[in-house]
């Protein structure tokens, strides 16, 4: 590893550090970071210089003699304002935080119609910027970088979305239309990986270093932490783990493959099922998410047919995240979602699944949570893509 290599993981590694710990010594970085505290003197000067960091006054520790206030480095909360913009079915949802990362202000805009060009979309975000910093007297323009979520295979590093449901055409270059559009330097990543990094950042992985994000929503997602870093693969669309392969020549996925695990628990998946296996007449609602409730109060209630469709889905989820943990080894799985009230009904037969085929050694294999939420924490997690991107900008720039 070259030394200006290592420098730039070290100011990551530095930084990703005093954002979880918010007041944290110099001393204390090193020791717990492991470098080196002449290489964390020399890093935390520059982020200082930057403006990125802080220093803070804290009470003295008991045991000193002399009772001096201690020195303390956290993020530079006053330093930038930045937003996170999640383009849903039928609505945007905006975070507008401080570079602490604290909530400044949030808003949820209807969107006109579900799918548009890249130009209508970049208009309809700017909208919803406008309206969300309106009522604190901020404009789109006192940001200082914007990220933006949406589902589909997006290519964060090129900034291209190869395909979308939101938008009308493929391999568009959406965050060069949204930075067009904005005037301010905006991210793009695909809501999977938002989540990861809202979970990194403001979550259950705050202060990890590797942890793995899966999301079950109207597909199933996965967002994978290495070394503070969003892992994302050669072509940007790495970790598609709806469509690991879970049965050979198995259900038809709408992916066009078969065997996917997203064609045995998706919602659309379960429905296919049990419009099948119990016939629509029994199932209430109109939307997939109603009809899920349904299908799952037909099992708790006793329904054969309906308990096996989800008892298969949890067995074929077991098998997804057991095939991941067996890949990563990680420290932590957080699983995360709106439909978790599904997971709890098959929790059970999935950790049994899960402990009979993951490698068994003798000690403990990774931790897994549960965590239900909503679109404010994707839009949280798009705001912190925008604070990933800012600090790679100003890190990237000449010091002084
Ligand atoms: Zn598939």
């Amino acid at each position: 590893m070259s030394p200006r290599t290592d420098t730039r993981g070290s100011r990551r590694t530095i930084l990703a550090h005093i954002r979880a710990r918010s007041g944290i010594a110099r001393v204390d970085i090193a020791r717990d970071t492991g470098i080196s505290p002449a290489t964390v003197t020399t890093v935390t000067a520059e982020l200082l210089a930057k403006g990125l960091v802080a220093e803070v006054l804290a009470e003295p520790d008991s045991g000193t003699k002399r009772g001096r206030p201690r020195v303390l480095l956290a993020l530079n909360s006053d330093a930038f304002l930045l937003a996170g913009a999640k383009i849903s079915n039928n609505h945007i949802t905006v975070a507008v935080i401080d570079f602490g990362g604290e909530l400044v202000a949030d808003h949820v805009m209807p969107l006109p119609r579900a799918r548009g060009t890249a130009r209508d979309m970049a208009d309809y975000v700017h909208a919803a910027l406008t309206e969300t910093l309106a009522p604190i007297g901020k404009d789109v323009a006192d940001l200082a970088s914007i990220g933006v979520g949406l589902s589909g295979f997006v290519d964060a590093e090129s900034g291209e979305v190869h395909w979308s449901p939101t938008l009308s055409t493929r391999n568009v270059p959406f965050r060069d239309v949204l930075t067009d559009r904005l005037g301010v330097p905006v991210q793009i990543d695909n809501d999977a990986n938002l989540a990861a990094l809202a979970e990194l950042w403001f979550g259950a992985g705050r202060g990890m270093s590797d942890f793995i994000v899966l999301t079950i929503e109207e597909g199933v997602g996965m967002g994978i932490v290495l070394d503070n870093r969003l892992f994302r693969g050669t072509r940007g669309i790495g970790a598609e783990f709806g469509h690991i392969k879970v049965q050979l020549d198995g259900a038809l996925c709408r992916c066009g493959q078969r065997g996917c695990l997203e064609a045995y628990i998706a919602d659309y998946a379960l429905l296919r099922e049990a419009g099948a296996a119990i016939g629509a007449d029994q199932m209430d609602g109109t939307g997939a998410p109603q009809q899920i409730d349904s299908l799952i109060a037909l099992a708790e209630s006793g329904n054969h047919a309906a308990q096996s469709i989800i008892d298969r889905a949890g067995r074929m989820f077991s098998l997804g995240v057991a095939n991941v943990i067996n890949i990563f080894d990680p420290e932590l799985i957080i699983l995360s979602g709106e439909r978790m009230r599904f997971f709890s009904y098959f929790e059970e037969t999935f950790r049994q699944r899960l402990a009979q085929n993951i490698i068994d050694i003798d000690r403990d294999p990774a931790r897994i949570t549960v965590h239900t939420w909503e679109d404010l924490l994707w839009a949280k997690g798009a705001a912190a893509l925008a604070m990933e991107g800012l600090t790679d900008r100003i890190l990237q720039e000449p010091a002084g």
